[in-house]
């Protein structure tokens, strides 16, 4: 019988009416004694790492779940974090960067109702995650309304429904059909993981909004060592406002300006308009390609804790990590 880990952090699954909203209350233990079948199928061992709404979750909780991990990795085949589904992306992708090749299954997943609830479906995610840690499954994956969806391609794309998160750009791992699990996709893994516990807190996101000028970016660059520009299409800034000239002053004092879009599905490719042709080849900003926001957010993180050589940062960034890039690999 496999042996699973269950990490908890909080989220709605584990939620409970206060009188001033949902929050999170419920044990581990209490989480698995809702799906006592489970039993039947793998032997769980349980910890109560965190008790958050996933709004509270942040790299310091990242880092605190590789430790999670790492402590644990040789006694277990499989481990199932539960999370609230807010940040659960983020953390999906921040797990994927930090715990690398892994080829034992690190399984997330959340619900949209709490377990409680007599309409729910934590207890249909739990069991599927249970399911799928159980499997030759390596690798960060998010389990959620019967879909397996990589770690580095989940977003969450509805707010209310069950069917909460999707894979961007890339196809669904499995589905989890009447308790069966169909792998379309295996991930590839090594022997034994590479943990890499630091990260660079220093990055930040900005949208951009018609009539913005450059007032916002300044100041994120002053704070940061990269700043994700989430533009518009396939990519590009406006040519009034002082963006250009924005980027290439602090360029030039070696900080990163990242180009990605708003636009959830197919990526950015900044050479199709002027708007972004110039900022490429001119100042050869990084750009994101088919890689979602959250995926690039926590890329920066890992691969400026480890460097902030222009050259170097650029060789990571587009090199494929845990399936994040397909773009540069096809060209
Ligand atoms: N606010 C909750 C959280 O992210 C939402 C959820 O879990 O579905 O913790």
């Amino acid at each position: 019988m496999k042996k699973i880990l269950l990490i908890g952090t909080g989220g709605t699954i584990a939620s409970a009416p206060t009188g001033e909203g949902l929050a999170p209350g419920l044990t581990t233990e209490e989480l698995l004694r809702r799906i006592p079948d489970v039993k039947k199928a793998c032997a769980v061992d349980c910890v109560q790492l965190l008790a958050l709404d996933s709004t509270d979750i942040g790299p310091r909780h990242w880092r605190m779940l590789v430790e999670c991990i790492r402590e644990n990795y040789g006694g277990y085949d499989g481990f199932v974090i539960t999370h609230g589904t807010d940040t659960m992306a983020y953390t999906a992708a921040a797990l994927s960067y930090m715990i690398q090749n892994s080829p034992k299954p690190i399984v997330l997943t959340g619900a949209q109702k709490p377990i409680g609830f007599d309409t729910t479906d934590s207890r249909a995610n739990l069991t599927d995650a249970f399911l799928c840690a159980s499997a030759d499954l390596p690798g960060v994956s998010i389990v959620f309304d019967h879909k397996v969806i990589l770690g580095t391609r989940a977003k969450k794309t509805r707010s209310h429904s069950f069917s909460a998160f999707e894979s961007i750009n890339y196809p669904e791992l499995a589905v989890v059909r009447d308790g069966v699990l169909l792998r379309y996709i295996r991930q590839e893994c090594a022997a034994a993981p590479i943990f890499y516990p630091e990260l660079n807190h220093n990055v930040a996101l900005m949208k951009l909004t018609p009539g913005a000028d450059r007032e916002a970016l300044d100041f994120l660059f002053t704070r940061n060592d990269a700043v994700i520009i989430e533009s518009y299409g396939v990519g590009g800034v406006p040519q009034e406002g002082g963006f250009y000239d924005c980027i290439k002053t602090w360029k030039g004092r070696g900080r990163f300006a990242v180009l990605t879009t708003q636009v959830e599905n197919e990526g950015s490719d900044l050479s199709v308009y002027h708007v972004g042709h110039r900022l490429k080849n001119e100042l050869g900003v990084l750009e994101a390609y088919d890689m979602t926001t959250e995926a690039v957010l926590a890329k920066l993180m890992w691969l400026l804790a480890r460097t902030r050589d222009q050259a170097e940062v650029t060789k990571l960034f587009y090199t494929p990590v845990a399936g994040d890039i397909l773009w540069t690999a096809g060209r």
